[in-house]
């Protein structure tokens, strides 16, 4: 099909790019300095800009928005706008489904179907800027951090960021992206040698092996051990502070010895603690405020930078996976 584009000159894929990637038009009819019958041949050979489609937008009352998008194959997946005062974050998927199998975790629940292609991620970044330009707003950071597992779908997911860091394109920095893995340790090193810059989250959750791999199931593939050594050699490559996520699980993980272990194992280390209060999918159950706070208490008194991920959302599933699920479930 691309052969029916073979005559259309280069300069054209520039232009073309630049409407796609750094203004974000919904239609091939906005890319106002292109031909006619280019444009009738766009839409011939491509029928729409974003290879996915919106099936339901969800608001919070905290000003969340949430997306469910279906792909050209049926797959759906999920995309969250945390707009904030002075920066407006989207979290993106980069997998129908996910193979990692966190038992807290809602995508894990309902399987591995595909991993995403490049376009497919850039895409929920590019149909939440278009809506976010009409109300004179831009989107300033994007987290790697919905549906899957996006060190499992590495070569898709770098393109992704190659294009978002684009000059010609939305242009953001790599500093404004980040990556948030539950621990590959063989990708971690490979992202470590792409000379790039962008912000790695490891999704810890446990500081102990058999802890961990009960929650966890890829930690029997890359224990504890082999996980922070590929996190030390990211920090030595790229100077880059680590995040390391803790969803704290009330009498599970929690206890202030956890916070403890937790902070011996991270002394030392270039990183910040991001403490989750666990979103409940399954029958975990999230520890109250103040035991919360006393869990920060024990890291800062270790002089290890720790903050409490202010909840988000919850009244619109914005848990990881969970509008998905329910629209498997029937609902819509
Ligand atoms: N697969 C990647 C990114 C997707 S999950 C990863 O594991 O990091 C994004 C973050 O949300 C991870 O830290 C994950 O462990 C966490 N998470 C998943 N389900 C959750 C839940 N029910 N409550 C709180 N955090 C959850």
């Amino acid at each position: 099909m691309e052969s029916q584009l073979d005559g259309v000159p280069a300069f054209r894929a520039r232009q073309i790019f630049t409407w796609l990637h750094k203004h974000a038009v919904g239609s091939f009819r906005h890319m106002h300095n292109l031909p006619q019958d280019l444009i009738k041949l766009l839409e011939e050979v491509y029928q729409q800009v974003w290879p996915l489609e919106l099936v339901t937008t969800r608001v919070s009352t905290d000003g969340t928005e949430k997306y469910l998008f279906a792909l050209s194959d049926g797959g759906a997946v999920e995309t969250v706008l945390l707009p904030e005062e002075d920066r407006q974050t989207l979290c993106i998927s980069t997998q129908v489904g996910c193979a990692m199998n966190c038992s807290f975790c809602a995508t894990g629940r309902s399987g591995y179907e595909r991993n995403l292609t490049a376009g497919e991620i850039v895409a929920q970044v590019l149909y939440v800027q278009h809506r976010l330009r009409a109300e004179g707003k831009t989107l300033s950071n994007i987290v790697y951090m919905g549906m899957g597992e996006p060190l499992a779908n590495y070569e898709a997911v770098l393109k992704s960021a190659r294009l978002l860091n684009h000059p010609l394109g939305l242009n953001l920095g790599a500093r404004r992206l980040t990556i948030s893995t539950c621990g590959l340790a063989p990708q971690i090193r490979d992202l470590a040698e792409e000379d790039l810059q962008i912000n790695l989250a490891v999704s810890l959750h446990a500081v102990e092996d058999g802890y961990r791999s009960e929650i966890m199931p890829i930690n029997k593939r890359y224990p504890l051990g082999e996980l922070l050594a590929a996190c030390d050699y990211y920090t030595q490559r790229t100077n880059r502070r680590i995040s390391y996520e803790y969803a704290l699980i009330s009498g599970f993980n929690d206890h202030p010895q956890h916070a403890e272990e937790l902070g011996k194992l991270l002394q030392g280390r270039l990183c910040h603690v991001n403490l989750i209060p666990i979103n409940p999918v399954g029958k975990e159950e999230r520890p109250t405020a103040q035991r919360i706070a006393a869990f920060a208490q024990v890291l800062e008194r270790m002089r290890i930078p720790v903050s409490i991920r202010k909840e988000r959302g919850t009244d619109i599933e914005a848990a990881c996976g969970q509008l998905r699920q329910r629209s498997l479930e029937g609902w819509s």
